[in-house]
């Protein structure tokens, strides 16, 4: 991950430990993804034994582990990390931004 943005310019981290937070996002996106999983081979394999459901529901959570890095770290940014979304970034000058 960079430092700073390409575009803007705006720091990715703006703290050191600034992203433990986001451990926390991640942690609700595993349990909804083992929700999911779970309802998924409960529903079309008639409630198998727990070694099915932990053969379905541990890859699709490791598979998952660098989509759920990249959305709690974004989630993490806009809820807690004080910046701000500018629908029209492409017409405004980067030096007018208040970062
Ligand atoms: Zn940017």
């Amino acid at each position: 991950m960079p430092v700073l943005c390409p575009v803007c310019g705006v720091a990715f981290e703006p703290e050191p430990g600034f992203f433990w937070g986001a451990m926390y996002f991640s942690y609700a996106f595993s349990v909804g993804f083992t929700m999911i999983t779970a309802f998924l081979v409960y529903y079309f394999l008639n409630n198998p034994s727990v070694l099915v459901y932990m053969s379905f529901i541990v890859p699709v959570v490791v598979l998952a582990s660098p989509w759920s890095l990249r959305y709690s770290r974004t989630l993490m940014l806009h809820l807690f990390g004080g910046l701000k979304f500018d629908p029209d970034w492409k017409i405004h000058d980067l030096k007018d931004l208040d970062r």
